[in-house]
């Protein structure tokens, strides 16, 4: 989401200003930040700190903070060890252009950070640079105020964009040569457009539209994920089998105290439901370990229900209270110790699980997408299957490849994070 709202800064930025790739030929550096966890925190306070010593040849440099810390923090974050001077939430980017005439003018801070209702920046193309997968944005905000959860806080009331916007942008990307697109929203499934489109219906929309590019969407929230999205999954070859479900415990009785509004069972039924009508599909969560009140028996309880679903990947976490949030008046309770002991728990048994599962891959053949050259050797090249796992394959030195183009790779070996295989026809 960050990533995607940079764009859009970029794109409001680029008229009146230069944009350059590294803080030492920069007037001015911008920080686009999360609140979701203190760790992220913690480190825009240390790039703060790092990006002194570019002072050194501009003595007028200066650094503004954008996103949820700008919107959490607010004026708290004005002059931080005399470096910020602009401080600008998620719905002011429009301000960008003024606020830094100003601030840059009159040597002064500016600070922005009223939530719309309205805002989506639907009319605004963001500025992106490089490879063949695009972010959208679709939706904005979130109105589901999980406990633990800023967001709701941050990026304020959930609004959607009008499907013919997302439609005409989808056009464009893909004559520009996007080969893959991701529509991003908290919680996609609560999109709802004025022009009368809800999620499944846009998706299936530019699914027809252009039967060539692979689509992909985050985040459904699984209390509203339903047979109308995964039907719309099942009839389209082109809409990624890979669905990212966080579930984030797999005890009842705490999932009810974060407010995330379903069951274990309802949700391990939704699970049945989706591989009944496709078998192959690759799955992913969030998991958060420590939720204040998080008992052995809860914990177990999560254990439990990873082995069930058998995810193919997750983002894991420990607890991190954030204030205004209603766990946040529950207190801490799980020892940070304890906390640290489940979630290595639960990150080893998801490896476990993933690398099991990716054994089951050896001798398939997939439609991978290629993205660059390995890391690794330069005679490999990385991709993505449409269910989202990386596969390394070698390709000759005399074949032109590009990003974008696809191929059939034949699985000969795997780990729990990637695939290694060779082109097949
Ligand atoms: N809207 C998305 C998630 C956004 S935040 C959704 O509901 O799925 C991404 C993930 O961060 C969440 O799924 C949750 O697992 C984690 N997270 C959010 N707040 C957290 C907190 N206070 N402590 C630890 N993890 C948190
Ligand atoms: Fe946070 Fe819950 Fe909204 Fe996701 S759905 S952003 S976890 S409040």
């Amino acid at each position: 989401m960050n990533s995607a709202d940079t764009e859009i800064v970029k794109s409001l930025l680029r008229k009146e200003h230069n944009l350059v790739e590294s803080p030492d030929e920069a007037d001015l550096v911008f920080l686009n930040t999360c609140s979701v966890r203190d760790n992220a925190e913690r480190k825009i306070h240390e790039r703060i700190i790092h990006l002194r010593q570019y002072r050194r040849n501009r003595k007028n440099m200066f650094v503004g903070i954008l996103g949820c810390m700008a919107e959490r923090l607010r004026e708290r974050l004005v002059g931080e060890r005399d470096m910020v001077r602009l401080v600008v939430g998620p719905d002011e980017y429009r301000k960008l252009p003024e606020l830094i005439e100003e601030a840059a003018r009159e040597n002064k801070s500016g600070i922005a950070v009223e939530l719309s209702t309205v805002e989506t920046y639907e009319d605004i193309e963001p500025l992106r640079t490089d490879g063949i997968s695009a972010f959208i944005s679709i939706m904005r905000g979130c109105n589901n105020f999980c406990s633990y959860c800023v967001v709701p806080y941050t990026r304020g009331r959930e609004r959607s964009r009008t499907a013919q916007t997302v439609i005409d942008e989808t056009a464009r990307l893909v004559a520009q040569g996007f080969r893959e697109i991701s529509l991003l929203g908290q919680n996609v499934n609560s999109y709802k457009s004025s022009d009368g489109f809800d999620f499944p219906e846009l998706l299936v929309r530019l699914a027809e539209n252009h039967p060539e590019i692979r689509f992909r969407f985050t985040t459904s929230h699984p209390k509203d994920f339903g047979e109308k999205l995964i039907d719309a999954m099942a009839s389209h070859a082109n809409i990624c089998k890979h669905l990212h479900l966080p579930v984030q415990s797999g005890s009842s009785r705490l999932l009810e105290l974060m407010n995330r509004r379903y069951t274990a069972e309802q949700y391990i039924a939704k699970i049945d439901l989706l591989r009944s009508k496709i078998p192959n599909i690759a799955l992913s969560t969030d998991i958060i370990a420590g939720y204040p009140g998080e008992t052995e028996d809860d914990h177990r309880a999560t254990l439990e229900l990873m082995k069930t679903v058998k995810y193919d990947g997750a983002f894991m976490f420990k607890y991190s209270p954030r204030e205004g949030t209603k766990s946040y008046k529950i207190g801490d309770t799980v020892s940070d110790e304890e906390k640290i002991r489940r979630l290595n728990e639960i990150i080893d048994l998801q490896q476990n699980i993933a690398f099991e599962k990716n054994q089951l891959e050896i001798g398939k053949i997939h439609s991978v997408m290629v993205e660059n050259v390995s890391r690794r050797s330069e005679a490999d090249w990385k991709g993505r299957t449409d269910t989202n796992k990386k596969v390394v394959f070698p390709v000759p030195a005399d074949m032109a490849i590009a990003e974008g183009d696809v191929f059939n790779v034949k699985i000969l070996s795997a780990g729990s994070t990637t695939l290694k295989g060779e082109m097949c026809d």
